[in-house]
């Protein structure tokens, strides 16, 4: 199987060059700088130097998201968009500055200025009718890879699933390590893990390959530096390691897949809201029979960074949350390909995966 995807068009990276934004946009405003960008902003940086340095002009539109709560929503793209159309009619672009959530906000935007209906409908791979409009994405937190991912990833009505397509692929990235200097300890941990379980599961399965294995090893490496080797912790050294580390984990799962931890995640994130990286990390750390090597690692990490992985989670849950879990973990049959083979059916098993998540 061959895969043929598109990458992020334009990269710029280094420390300090978000100074870099407001030249990167002016092309695109067009005549007399007239255009109107929409920048989207975790609400994080609300009275925060940083908005000081964005090229925000007067016409432009500012919105800073909640992204501490519920992970992106269906309902809450289509209501933004409802906004910007009414409001400003058709911008010239949209720029999302935070995590994955803020970034998955702004492609999922983005596409939805040029497609009509609910984005519910969109929630698949190539659904998508029409070209969104030009996207940036800058990442305040690294780890999710979405800044350089083809999905934006929404909870709807019925599923959690991304709107997949190659549009959805930013149309530029600004790369400033200075901006998750203020990460909070756990969420750097728990999001910088995300990208760790990406290249594991991205290299042990089916779809492996040298292009991804060459990404992914270098990835890995990074994590180490930035959470176990000598040198170790959150400093500024680490944050330039960490960010590369996420774009290369994104880049090595693109032309893999990912696995067990992430179908089982999509699972508990769909009945309890648990956020994807946290999910990940308690999930991960019951995966030794998938991936005994990659979740030796990563015990040691959490250990030697002092990170609580809660675990007995599932003491209280009902059978039929349980039961839940397995149709949504089920119906992610690319990633059960992936890791356990054409034939997953066949050697898959409810009850194995009961059996896996009674073990968080
Ligand atoms: P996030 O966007 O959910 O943010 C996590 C927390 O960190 C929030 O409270 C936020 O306010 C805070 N934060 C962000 N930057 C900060 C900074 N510089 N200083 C202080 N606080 C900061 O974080 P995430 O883990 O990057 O994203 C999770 C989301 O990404 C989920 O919705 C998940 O579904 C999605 N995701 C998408 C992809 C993809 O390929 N599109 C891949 C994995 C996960
Ligand atoms: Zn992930």
């Amino acid at each position: 199987m061959y895969k043929n995807f598109k990458s992020v068009n334009k990269c710029t990276y280094g420390k300090g060059c978000i100074s870099t934004l407001g030249e990167i946009l002016a092309p695109k405003r067009g005549i007399d700088l007239k255009g109107v960008m929409i920048f989207l902003i975790d609400d994080y940086f609300v009275n925060h130097s940083l908005i000081q340095k964005l090229p925000i002009l007067s016409q432009d539109m500012v919105e800073y998201i909640y992204a501490g709560g519920d992970e992106p929503k269906t309902s809450q793209i289509d209501e933004l968009r409802d906004k910007i159309l009414s409001k400003y009619g058709l911008p010239a672009g949209v720029i999302g500055i935070g995590g994955g959530s803020v970034m998955d906000i702004a492609k999922a935007v983005a596409l939805m200025l040029t497609n009509e209906g609910s984005s519910v409908q969109y929630q698949g791979l190539n659904l998508i009718k029409k070209e969104g409009i030009y996207h940036v994405g800058i990442p305040t937190i690294s780890g999710t890879g979405a800044e350089v991912s083809m999905t934006a990833v929404l909870t709807g009505p019925t599923k959690k699933l991304g709107l997949k397509c190659e549009w959805t692929v930013f149309d530029q990235i600004v790369l400033d390590p200075d901006l998750i200097a203020s990460v909070p300890r756990n969420d750097w941990f728990y999001t910088g893990m995300d990208t760790y379980i990406h290249c594991v599961e991205s290299m042990t399965g089916k779809l492996k390959n040298t292009f991804s294995e060459a990404y992914g090893y270098k990835s890995l490496d990074l994590c180490r530096e930035v959470y176990l080797n000598e040198g170790y912790g959150q400093n500024a050294i680490n944050d330039e390691k960490l960010m590369v580390a996420s774009y290369f984990g994104g880049l090595s799962l693109t032309y893999s897949e990912v696995g067990v931890c992430h179908a089982l995640s999509y699972g508990l994130s769909y009945v309890f809201g648990t956020r994807h990286c946290y999910a990940n990390c308690i999930i991960f750390n019951v995966l030794e029979d998938y991936y005994p090597e990659g979740v030796k690692e990563f015990k040691k990490m959490v250990a030697q960074n002092d990170i609580f992985i809660p675990t007995n989670i599932s003491k209280d849950w009902t059978n039929e949350e349980i039961e839940k879990m397995i149709d949504v973990c089920w119906a992610l049959t690319h990633m059960w390909k992936h890791a356990i083979g054409e034939d997953w059916e066949q050697k898959l098993t409810r009850q194995t995966l009961k059996d896996l998540y009674l073990r968080m």
